[in-house]
C-alpha cells in the first residue's frame, strides 16, 4: 500500500456524467456545493458560481423552488464554469421547468416528491434529454410511510429502502443515469446509511452529513462522516453542508480530498507548528496572515510557518518552502535549506512572493536564484539557533526541572 493512499480499495461504480464532469468509475472524486443567493437573481448566482469554482467547486447546485428559478436558471446555465444541478423538493413541475431551462443534473428528495406518476413523468423527461438525477434521500425528511414502517425511527434500512424504491420508479420508464445520497445529521447514521447502499447499488453516492452546523462544528462533523466512508473506498462525490459561506464548503471538500491523497494539490497547503515556548513570533496570526495572503490562489506548493529556527526547518524539512522566525527575522528555506533572511515584518510577503516565484520557475529555479545569498542565510541561521538555544536553554519548557522536582516529592 503507498502511504498516503486509503486502505480500502475505492469501490467500482458505474460511471454518470454531469454535464462535461465524469462522475463514479475511476474518475476523481469531485466537489459539490451550493449557491445560498435567490436563483432569480442571475448575476449575484453566477457571481457565487465563480467564487466556488476558483475555491475547488467542480458542480455547483442552485435551488429551483420557483418558476423564476427555474427562468434564471435558463440564463444561468450558458454562462456557468461548471455543471448545475437543480434543486427540487416538493413541485414535480419545477423538476420539468429545470430541465427545460438546460440544467446538467437534478436533485430529486423522494420524500418530498411521492407521487409515482410525477417521478416517472421527471425520469421520462430526463431520459430523453439525457440528463441524470441524483436521488437524494434525507433521513429528516423520508417518506411517512417509510418512516412508520421502521418502527417510527430514521434507520439505515428506512434511508436506503426510500432509495432503492425510487430506482424502482425510474426503472419503470428505463432511466438509470443515477446517482445517489442517504445523508442524515447523525454522523454514524450516515454512515451506516452508505455501507448498506453501497453493497445494494453500483451507482456512484454522494456523500454528505446534512445540517453539519457552523464552523468548527459542522467541519468536523462532515468530516468524521465522509472521511470514514472515503476511507473505506465508499464515494464518488462530496458535500459539506455548512452553516457558512458557501466558499468554505468547496474550500473543506477540496481539502479533504487533497489531505487523503484523493485528488491533486491545487491551492496551497498551508503547513504551521502549533506554537510553544520557543516561538519568536505569534504564530497564530502569522498564519493567519499567510492563508488570507495566499487565498485562493492556485499554487500547488506545500509552505511552512514555523515559530522558530531552532526546530522549525528541521521540522518542516519537507515543505517546499517556509520560514521560521528568529531574532526578529525571518529565516526563509525551500525544501529544509536556507536560502534567504528578511525582517520578521516582512515574513508573509517574502513567503507569498518565493511560493509564486517556485510555482512558476521550479525548485531548482528558487535555489539558483539564492546563489548569492545562500551562505550568509545558513549562517544567519545557525548563529540564530545557537543564540535561541542559549537564551531558552534545550529544555524550553523546563520539563525536565519539574521531573526532578517530581521526583524529590
Ligand atoms: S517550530 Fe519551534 S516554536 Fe514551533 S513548535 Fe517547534 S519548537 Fe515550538
Amino acid at each position: 500500500m503507498d502511504i498516503g493512499q486509503s486502505s480500502h480499495p475505492r469501490r467500482k461504480t458505474r460511471q454518470i456524467m454531469v454535464g462535461d464532469v465524469p462522475v463514479g468509475g475511476d474518475a476523481p472524486i469531485t466537489v459539490q456545493s451550493m449557491t445560498i443567493t435567490k436563483t432569480a437573481d442571475v448575476e449575484g448566482t453566477l457571481q457565487q458560481t465563480y467564487d466556488l469554482a476558483l475555491a475547488g467547486c467542480d458542480i455547483v447546485r442552485c435551488t429551483c423552488n420557483e418558476i423564476e428559478a427555474a427562468e434564471g436558471l435558463a440564463r444561468i446555465v450558458p454562462r456557468s464554469p461548471v455543471p448545475i444541478v437543480a434543486d427540487i423538493h416538493h413541485n414535480h413541475r419545477m423538476a420539468l421547468a429545470a430541465l427545460e431551462a438546460g440544467v446538467h443534473c437534478l436533485r430529486l428528495n423522494p420524500g418530498n416528491i411521492r407521487k409515482p406518476e410525477h417521478i416517472k413523468l421527471v425520469a421520462q423527461e430526463s431520459k430523453d434529454r439525457g440528463v441524470p438525477i441524483r436521488i437524494g434521500v434525507n433521513g429528516g425528511s423520508l417518506h411517512p410511510d417509510l418512516y412508520k414502517r421502521h418502527g417510527d425511527k430514521v434507520t439505515p434500512e428506512a434511508m436506503v429502502e426510500s432509495a432503492l424504491m425510487e430506482l424502482a420508479y425510474f426503472d419503470e420508464v428505463g432511466f438509470d443515469d443515477v446517482k445517489i445520497s442517504v445523508k442524515a445529521s447523525s454522523v454514524p447514521l450516515m454512515i451506516e446509511a452508505y455501507r448498506q447502499l453501497s453493497e445494494a447499488v453500483d451507482h456512484p453516492l454522494h456523500l454528505g452529513v446534512t445540517e453539519a452546523g457552523p464552523l468548527p462544528g459542522g467541519v468536523i462533523k462532515a468530516t468524521a462522516g465522509i472521511a470514514t466512508l472515503l476511507a473505506e473506498g465508499i464515494g464518488d462525490t462530496i458535500r459539506y453542508s455548512l452553516t457558512a459561506d458557501p466558499i468554505e464548503e468547496a474550500r473543506a471538500g477540496r481539502a479533504l480530498l487533497e489531505a487523503m491523497g484523493l485528488r491533486d494539490r491545487r491551492n496551497i497547503d498551508l503547513i504551521a507548528c502549533p506554537s510553544c515556548g520557543r516561538a519568536e513570533i505569534d504564530v497564530i496570526e502569522v498564519a493567519r496572515k499567510a492563508q488570507e495572503a495566499f487565498g485562493d490562489q492556485q499554487i500547488p506548493l506545500q509552505v511552512a510557518v514555523m515559530g522558530c529556527v531552532v526546530n522549525g526547518p528541521g521540522e518542516a524539512r519537507d515543505a517546499d518552502l517556509g520560514i521560521a522566525a528568529g531574532n526578529k527575522k525571518g529565516h526563509l528555506f525551500v525544501r529544509g535549506q536556507n536560502v534567504a533572511v528578511v525582517p520578521e515584518a516582512d515574513m508573509v510577503d517574502a513567503l507569498v512572493e518565493w511560493a509564486t516565484f517556485i510555482n512558476e520557475h521550479g525548485v531548482d529555479a528558487a535555489f539558483e536564484r539564492a546563489k548569492s545569498t545562500r551562505a550568509h542565510a545558513r549562517r544567519e541561521a545557525e548563529r540564530d539557533r545557537k543564540a535561541l538555544e542559549g537564551a531558552h536553554g534545550a529544555d524550553v519548557n523546563q520539563s525536565e526541572q519539574k521531573v526532578e522536582l517530581i521526583r524529590k516529592l
